[in-house]
């Protein structure tokens, strides 16, 4: 074992990518074509260092999680802090005081009765447990209903009940006999200059209308990502339609499970994407920015009046279901440490400052041919740029390679080229990913 735990940080780059070669199995990758990745070896704010001191700026925040930006120090001192103290404990028959006052912090934040919070390890769980809560509610009222309703396109994670509810595409087709029992409604994603959304909406809800006519009975749940979906290729709905359709699924009396594992915590402009609406679900799933992208940790909330549906003096009508790392101290504790950085740092302000920076590019990307759909939420900027949708398309594995090259994280989702940088970016940094993503497109085009 010392042999091992010795080695790290004396490694060279080609002794990592030797290992990495014979050892390990990266996810969402071929490695029958996959170039190697580059190592890296530290990061701090919005940049990531490679091995020998290269700079990459983190353009999609580290796949959304990285919100205040890398090795943040008030992070740094939570975390070292709390590893002093309490590094773990089970959760289940013992509780501790960052669990208990993040799941404080979370209620107060959150709108309405989103009092109870189950944690888990990460956005897939969060959504296996909502849909295992949305379930169980039933059953415990003595009704089975095994169908649940997502929206086309919509991405909640690699578990199999989250991927049931996730778009059915080459990711998820070869596992498509083990899913649960699902009813797609279109999602009417719209962008700048879009003048036909009203008509996509009125499809969209005239498909759930009639779903909830037919088989509300059998309906356990409706989840989506409000606003704004992630992996689909950050396709933007419009407020008006989140809140029609949560007013649909109540009214038929299904419940509401909005999954914010990407848009939480400040990345649509507002702290919740639910805020745009005012409304709120019965269920709602975070991760990702929860922790600041540091560590593994995911909460699934609930309104009290759900969880009273589980109490009882048999354990029949509680909820079978928990993780080994269920409530991490080290990841509550940082989990805290992140929720406080919002005040003292101001971070939504920021927020909406680069909002208003990635609104300049919307004329610079409108004014190009190449360039379709483009749009703006937040601190996200995507657009569409040429023909081939494929998740790894030829084209998005080129651009892919030459931002990396060029010193950005920029990872195409098939044709939609995106930003999300962490809130910490400074101005120089972003009108410099502007310039390198446009002569990216020039140069490949
Ligand atoms: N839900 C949404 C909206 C996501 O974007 C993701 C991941 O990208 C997930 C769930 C799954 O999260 P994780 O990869 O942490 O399991």
């Amino acid at each position: 074992m010392n042999e091992h735990s010795n080695l790290q940080g004396s490694q060279s780059a080609e002794e990592i990518i030797a290992l990495d070669k014979r050892h390990v199995w990266h996810p969402y990758t071929q490695h029958g074509i996959e170039v190697e990745p580059p190592v890296i070896a530290r990061a701090k704010g919005a940049s990531l260092f490679d091995a020998d001191g290269r700079e990459i700026l983190d353009m999609i925040s580290s796949w959304w999680t990285c919100t205040h930006g890398h090795a943040h120090p008030k992070i740094n001192a939570a975390l070292s802090r709390q590893a002093d103290t309490l590094e773990h404990i089970m959760f289940a028959g013992f509780t501790h005081a960052p669990a208990v006052n993040l799941a404080k912090a979370l209620s107060e934040l959150l709108p309405g009765d989103l009092n109870r919070v189950f944690f888990t390890d990460d956005g897939s769980t969060a959504v296996e447990t909502a849909i295992k809560v949305a379930y169980k509610s039933w059953f415990n009222r003595g009704q089975t209903r095994r169908t649940l309703i997502a929206f086309d396109g919509g991405y909640h994670g690699d578990t199999l009940g989250a991927m049931s509810v996730g778009r059915s595409s080459q990711m998820f087709g070869a596992f498509k006999d083990l899913m649960c029992d699902v009813r797609v409604v279109p999602y009417p994603a719209t962008f700048e200059g879009d003048d036909a959304v009203e008509e996509r909406e009125a499809g969209a809800l005239s498909a759930l209308e009639a779903l909830l006519a037919d088989h509300k009975q059998d309906i356990a749940a409706m989840i989506i990502e409000p606003m704004m979906q992630g992996a689909a290729g950050i396709r933007i709905c419009r407020p008006s339609f989140l809140k029609r359709m949560v007013a649909m699924a109540r009214e038929a009396k299904v419940l509401v499970i909005f999954d914010e594992v990407a848009t939480g915590f400040g990345r649509t402009g507002k702290l919740f994407a639910m805020e745009h609406a005012e409304v709120t679900p019965d269920i709602v799933c975070l991760s990702k920015g929860l922790t600041g992208g540091y560590m593994a940790l995911a909460a699934t909330v609930v309104r009290d009046q759900l969880f009273d549906i589980f109490l009882g003096h048999d354990f029949d009508r509680a909820l079978p279901h928990g993780h080994s790392f269920t409530g991490n101290p080290l990841a509550c504790a940082v989990a805290l440490a992140s929720l406080g950085l919002y005040e003292e740092e101001q971070t939504m302000a920021r927020i909406a400052q680069i909002n208003a920076h990635h609104r300049t590019m919307l004329d610079v990307l409108a004014a190009r041919t190449d360039v379709m759909r483009p749009r703006v939420l937040g601190s996200a900027l995507a657009f569409d740029f040429g023909s081939d949708t494929q998740y790894q398309s030829e084209a998005s594995l080129k651009l892919r390679a030459w931002y990396l090259a060029n010193g950005l994280n920029i990872r195409p989702i098939g044709s939609t080229v995106y930003l999300m940088p962490p809130y910490c970016i400074t101005d120089e940094e972003l009108a410099h990913a502007y310039a390198t993503m446009i002569e990216g497109m020039d140069r490949l085009a």
